[in-house]
Formats: C-alpha cells, sequence, structure tokens
C-alpha cells in the first residue's frame, strides 16, 4: 500500500486537499482545544487522532491549546494529565503548550475595539432578566434597555469591570448583533463576565473572563490555524465565530469545520458524568481501568496504536451515531494478538496432582509466540503438584467439552498427557483436588500407541507459580445509553469489576508495566500500573479472547 492510500479519507481532508491546491493556503495548521476540566477520553482521541493526524500527513502543525476561560473548574491536575495523555497516544504538538489565558490582555483590548465600534456593551440586567428577554427558538428576543449606551459609557464600565467594581451576576458585556436572529448564539451574546476566581495560568490578576464563543475564534486566529475543527454542537455558533473575526482588527481568517462526536455504547462521556463517577467514588479514580478515559484504557492494557486504529476505523463524518463498545476492543485484540507474548496463569484455580510423576520437577522450554519466533522462548517450571482452571475439569462430559474429565486424557500446554484418575471434594461438595497420571512420554509429541488426545489446557506449577490478583473487567454500565437513563449512575455493572485470586507462572514476576500479555485461553493482560509490586502481582484483563458479548447478545 502506497502512503497516500495509507491515510484516512474525509470530507475535512477532501477540504484541506482544495484548500492547498487553490492556494488558499499553503500548509495546514489545527489545533487540539481541550478544556482543562476532567481528564481526557476516548471521544478526545477521536479529535485528537484528526487534528494531529492531519498536521503530520500534511506536513503541517498542530497545537496543543487550554481552552482555560473557566477558573473555577479548571485544574492544573488536569492540564498534567492531558499533555501526558496527547504524548502517550503518539502525537507531538507545535512549539510550547499554548493556553487561551496567554491572550486574556488581547482579547481584553479587542472587546475594548468592539466597544469603541458600537458593537458591544455593558449590561446590566439580572443573568434571568437576560434570559428572559433572549426570546425563544419561535418567538424573538427584546432589547435590552442598556444596549444603546455611548461609547465612551461603555469603555468606562468595562473598566470598571475589569477594576472589580462590580459583583458577579451584576454585569457583563455582550456583542451587539441581531436581538431576533433565527441562531440564538447571535442574539447579543455574552462575551466577558465577572468572575472573582483565581485562575490556574493568572492567578488573581483577572476577575472578569472571556466567554468561549469570544475567546475561541481569536486563539485561533492568533495562532495562525487555518482549519479550526470541532463537533457538531458548535455548528450555529460558527456563525459567531466569524462574526467576531470579521469585526477586529487581526489578520487570519481561520475556517470552523464541524464532525460528529463520538459515542460509545455502555459508557459515558461527557467529562461532568465522568467527574461524577470519580467523585462519588463510583469507580477508582479517573484512571479506573473500566473508564473510557485515555489513562483508564491505557491501565486496562489498551496501546497507543490500537486507540489510533480504533479512531481511523470509526472515520470522520458529520452523522451522529453510537459506536459498539466491541470494535474499540477489537482494534487492542487484533495488536495484541500479533504482539503480546503468551503466558500461563490459572484465574480460578484446583489443584491437580500427578501420583506416578517423581522428583522434584523439570523446566520447560516454551514459544513466547506460536507463530513469531523471534519472540523467543521463556522456562517454564513443570511440577507433580499443578493449577489448572476450575473450569477445565468435569467429572463427566460428552463429546464436546475438549477439556479434562474424569478417566479421560488431555494435554497440559507445552508439557505431558495427564489422565484424570480420581478426585477428593471438601465437605460441602467442592473438589479440592484432582489426582492424576501422566504419560511420561508425550513431551511434545503425540502418544506411541496413537490415542488421539484432542484437548489442551493451561496450568501453573503449585510450588513455583506466583500468587496474583486478577481483575476481570466488563462493561461499566448495564444499558447502552446509559447518558439516556433517568439517573445514569444508577445503572452502573455491579460486575464490572470482578477480582480473582489465582496464579501466574514464575516468568511474569518480572512483567513489564504496559506490555501486554495473553494468557493462554483467558485473553489479553497486563500488570497493573498503580497496584501490582514485586511482593504482590496485579493484573488486569484487557480484553478477553473473543467477543463473548456478541455471542451473548446473539443468543
Ligand atoms: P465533554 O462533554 O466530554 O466535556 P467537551 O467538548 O466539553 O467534552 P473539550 O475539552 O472542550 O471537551 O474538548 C476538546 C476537543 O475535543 C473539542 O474540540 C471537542 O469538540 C472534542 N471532543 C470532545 N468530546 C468529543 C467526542 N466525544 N468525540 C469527538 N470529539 C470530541
Ligand atoms: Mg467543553
Amino acid at each position: 500500500m502506497s502512503e497516500a492510500e495509507a491515510r484516512p479519507s474525509n470530507f475535512i481532508r477532501q477540504i484541506i486537499d482544495k484548500d492547498l491546491a487553490d492556494g488558499k493556503h499553503t500548509s495546514v495548521h489545527t489545533r487540539f482545544p481541550p478544556e482543562p476540566n476532567g481528564y481526557l477520553h476516548i471521544g478526545h482521541a477521536k479529535s485528537i487522532c484528526l487534528n494531529f493526524g492531519i498536521a503530520q500527513d500534511y506536513q503541517g502543525q498542530c497545537n496543543l491549546r487550554f481552552d482555560d476561560t473557566n477558573p473555577e473548574k479548571e485544574d492544573v491536575e488536569y492540564v498534567e494529565s492531558i499533555k501526558n495523555d496527547v504524548s502517550w497516544l503518539g502525537f507531538e504538538w507545535s512549539g510550547e503548550v499554548c493556553y487561551s489565558s496567554n491572550y486574556f490582555d488581547k482579547l481584553y483590548e479587542y472587546a475594548v475595539e468592539l466597544i469603541n465600534k458600537g458593537l458591544a456593551y455593558v449590561e446590566e440586567l439580572s443573568p434571568e432578566q437576560i434570559r428572559e428577554y433572549r426570546g425563544t427558538l419561535t418567538q424573538p428576543g427584546k432589547p435590552s434597555p442598556y444596549r444603546d449606551r455611548p461609547v465612551e459609557e461603555n469603555l468606562a464600565l468595562f473598566e470598571k469591570m475589569r477594576d472589580g467594581g462590580f459583583e458577579e451576576g451584576t454585569a457583563c458585556l455582550r456583542a451587539k448583533i441581531d436581538m431576533s436572529s433565527s441562531f440564538m448564539v447571535m442574539r447579543d451574546p455574552v462575551i466577558y463576565r465577572v468572575r472573582f476566581a483565581e485562575h490556574h495560568q493568572t492567578g488573581d490578576k483577572w476577575c472578569i473572563y472571556p466567554m468561549y464563543d469570544f475567546t475561541h475564534c481569536i486563539s485561533d486566529a492568533l495562532e495562525g490555524i487555518t482549519h479550526s475543527l470541532c463537533t457538531l454542537e458548535f455548528q450555529d455558533n460558527r456563525r459567531l465565530y466569524d462574526w467576531v473575526l470579521d469585526n477586529i482588527t487581526i489578520d487570519c481568517q481561520p475556517r470552523q469545520y464541524e464532525f460528529s462526536r463520538l459515542n460509545l455504547e455502555y459508557t459515558v462521556m461527557s467529562k461532568r458524568k465522568l467527574n461524577q463517577l470519580v467523585t462519588e467514588k463510583l469507580v477508582n479514580g479517573w484512571d479506573d481501568p473500566r473508564m473510557p478515559t485515555i489513562s483508564g484504557l491505557r491501565r486496562r492494557g489498551f496501546t497507543p496504536a490500537s486507540i489510533r486504529e480504533f479512531c481511523k476505523r470509526i472515520g470522520v463524518t458529520k452523522q451522529e451515531n453510537m459506536i459498539e463498545f466491541s470494535s474499540l476492543e477489537s482494534c487492542v485484540r487484533d495488536d495484541l494478538n500479533e504482539n503480546a507474548p503468551r503466558a500461563m496463569a490459572v484465574l480460578d484455580p484446583v489443584k491437580i496432582v500427578i501420583e506416578n510423576y517423581q522428583g522434584d520437577g523439570e523446566t520447560l522450554t516454551v514459544a513466547n509466540h506460536p507463530n513469531k519466533e523471534e519472540m523467543g522462548t521463556r522456562e517454564v517450571p513443570f511440577t507433580r503438584e499443578l493449577w489448572i482452571e476450575r473450569e477445565d475439569f468435569r467429572e463427566e462430559a460428552n463429546k464436546k467439552y475438549k477439556r479434562l474429565v474424569l478417566g479421560k486424557e488431555v494435554r497440559l500446554r507445552g508439557a505431558y498427557v495427564i489422565k484424570a484418575e480420581r478426585i477428593e471434594k471438601d465437605e460441602a461438595g467442592n473438589i479440592t483436588t484432582i489426582f492424576c497420571s501422566y504419560d511420561a512420554e508425550t513431551l511434545g509429541k503425540n502418544p506411541a500407541d496413537g490415542r488421539k488426545v484432542k484437548g489442551v489446557i493451561h496450568w501453573v506449577s503449585a510450588d513455583k507459580g506466583l500468587p496474583a490478583e486478577i481483575r476481570l473487567y466488563d462493561r461499566l454500565f448495564t444499558v447502552a445509553n446509559p447518558a439516556a437513563a433517568d439517573n445514569f449512575a444508577e445503572t452502573i455493572n455491579p460486575e464490572s469489576l470482578v477480582v480473582n485470586k489465582g496464579y501466574v507462572e514464575p516468568s511474569l514476576a518480572s512483567a513489564v508495566v504496559e506490555q501486554g500479555y495473553q494468557f493462554e485461553r483467558m485473553g489479553y493482560f497486563c500488570a497493573d500500573s498503580k497496584d501490582s509490586s514485586a511482593e504482590t502481582l496485579v493484573f488486569n484483563r484487557t480484553v478477553g479472547l473473543r467477543d463473548t458479548w456478541a455471542k451473548i447478545e446473539a443468543k
């Protein structure tokens, strides 16, 4: 495949191609503009891959800009996590990190310019009155009694706002546009408000803060952004975006284009809701592996490549849609199937004793990947007593059950053929030990007499294996669209986290954080970056080997 074919195509890239062909632009400059009021989620990854991906493919630039005009909701913790997540996803922003707050002085001057042109005024109606005067979708708004104040008075009052002369909610600056516009955003939008709040970047320098619509377009223009890409809910705001830039003295005219948000089934995406999950302790922090946050997916074992691939597969359009969670999972499964070394772990152990096995055990050499020799081999201890998966044994079973059955044979992965001879149970009737025999002539070969042994099960040495906590994750919510529920928090899946006490082969003592492993027959796992240590191994299941949900839903 040539490089051009490997590139995604979408309506935005077609616009860019045309702009370059027409000579409207000679290079492309995009930006990713998160508000630092929460951690990034998989929806942001879509926007990141789009903006940074375009810059990469067109040899252009992409800025990382914090859209930080709401001091009360924002925090440096979020700034740091966002930078970290963007880098982890494999993207580099152009130059220094930008902040809208860097432009507060300039934004103030542009507001003064609008006042001087008779295009902005200081409003003293209360927020409730402003709402009332604004009208509705079917009724035009009516002008505020303060709308036609003389320029001089507006200049003086705006200065008074800046100097702390107004209480919050008693004055604001509004653009003077059109109170009967069919676009509500054009009905004299508020462009500055009073907030006596400390800002994480500018401290207590300001007690007035510019609104998003006024800030965003000017920040784009100041940074020389050519294509300003945002989600569809800003479609109407494009009028205001253009109006502001058309009415101030600035020599750059970025264009805004909108695409549809990513919505994923069985999760929520709004930062407000994610914040609620964290603050109400319904999950264990922003990076809980069940969260759709970048940091949660990362801790769960998703790779940057798998998330980029997902964003590529979903594409960029103007259609609103809901993506199945399994499409995200299949991206990481495809990646790990190729790249994850294999290992053995028993998640729900039952002991077997191979009674005719003599000696202290032996060391077997096992391939790290069934069809990638270059990934090498590792040593796995085999002993007389082993753990196998409880579900891999039955006292009786039909022919479809290709595992260990009382009186029958099965192969232990990478080792010998064993036969279950008898079992021991506790008082409650639970099997405590399965006594087996083994065929010493079957290491790496079939039984000599032609006996067919079809099933293969995994195992871990009971003497040498290491205890491990193994966390199994499921959908965080029980309904496909929790955001539509009356109280989304009530639809949390109580089984979204199940903790198992199992055993892993000793090579996993040195499991590298953020290295995915395929635990044979059980799925893809990684060591938990926060809780796993040499003393207590903790593994997260990233994803199962197959899409078990598809089966359940089909039933
Ligand atoms: P949220 O509702 O999750 O808080 P937001 O749009 O308020 O999202 P921002 O920090 O303002 O979050 O978003 C930064 C950029 O990421 C914006 O350009 C926004 O359009 C984009 N973005 C946010 N959520 C999604 C999503 N689900 N799909 C695609 N892009 C998104
Ligand atoms: Mg926002």
